[in-house]
């Protein structure tokens, strides 16, 4: 497994807690989906981030939550520009099969940062037939739905009533059937990943037609 430095670009932050950073890409290549480990140069230390930029930027982007007890997510925060990051990668399977790419109907189902292997997704094929869920707790939360065409992007914001669907994604789930023939790709927290995963099947989709991306 490759691992190169790369330069930080920019940090962005988009809300309180949540930044976007942005690399140079060198000749870093990966598929839509796939998370690479972000590593300090000086001590090894790293985590893992899933890839937010498309394959077709040069730069490579990625979407973090600062975790305030977290050390990691907060080493990322305190980045400068032009300070060097080590990469290692790609990494994973959470990417799109021949069938997903050519039409079949889709379903994208996110909780916060788990918006990201989507983000990519989208960015990077434009022909996609899918729909997208994501979960958020405050409306300010949407990261990236600007890529999403609207009519296919439902925001799910818990806990205040801004968001197209007032509630967690799991109850829209519950109250919304959806149809069994859907290739479903879930990102995101284990507890959401476990109770839609039960809901997708006891609603006819097969196990084999539902992919996940745990983050923690
Ligand atoms: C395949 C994969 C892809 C990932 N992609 C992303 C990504 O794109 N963006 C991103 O922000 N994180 C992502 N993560 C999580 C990331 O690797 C780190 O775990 C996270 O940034 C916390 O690291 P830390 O050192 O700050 O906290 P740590 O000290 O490692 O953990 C502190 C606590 O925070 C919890 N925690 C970890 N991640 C989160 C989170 N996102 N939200 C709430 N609590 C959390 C842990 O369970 C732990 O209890 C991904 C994880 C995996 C396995």
């Amino acid at each position: 497994m490759e691992t190169q430095l790369h330069h930080v670009l920019e940090l962005e932050q988009l809300t309180p807690e949540t930044f976007l950073i942005h690399l140079d890409r060198q000749n870093f290549s990966f598929k839509p989906g796939q998370y690479a480990i972000l590593r300090n140069p000086k001590t090894g230390e790293g985590r893992e981030y899933s890839i937010y930029s498309s394959d077709r930027e040069d730069r490579l982007s990625f979407l973090v939550r600062e975790i305030k007890t977290g050390e990691f997510s907060r080493y990322l925060k305190h980045l400068k520009v032009g300070s060097e990051l080590a990469i290692e990668g790609p990494r994973g399977f959470f990417i799109l099969d021949e069938k997903s790419l050519n039409g079949h109907p889709l379903l994208f189902i996110a909780t916060g940062t788990g918006i990201s292997p989507f983000h990519s997704f989208v960015q990077s094929y434009s022909n996609l037939n899918y729909q997208v869920l994501h979960g958020i707790h405050f409306a300010d939360e949407a990261y990236g739905r600007a890529a999403f065409h609207s009519d296919r992007y439902l925001l799910c914001a818990s806990r205040e009533d801004k968001g197209g669907y007032f509630g967690r994604v799991s109850y829209y789930l519950k109250e919304h059937k959806v149809d069994e023939n859907l290739i479903c790709y879930l990102c995101g927290n284990s507890d959401m990943i476990e109770e839609v995963t039960n809901i997708l099947e006891s609603n006819g989709v097969s196990p084999e037609n539902i992919r996940t991306e745990v983050f923690f």
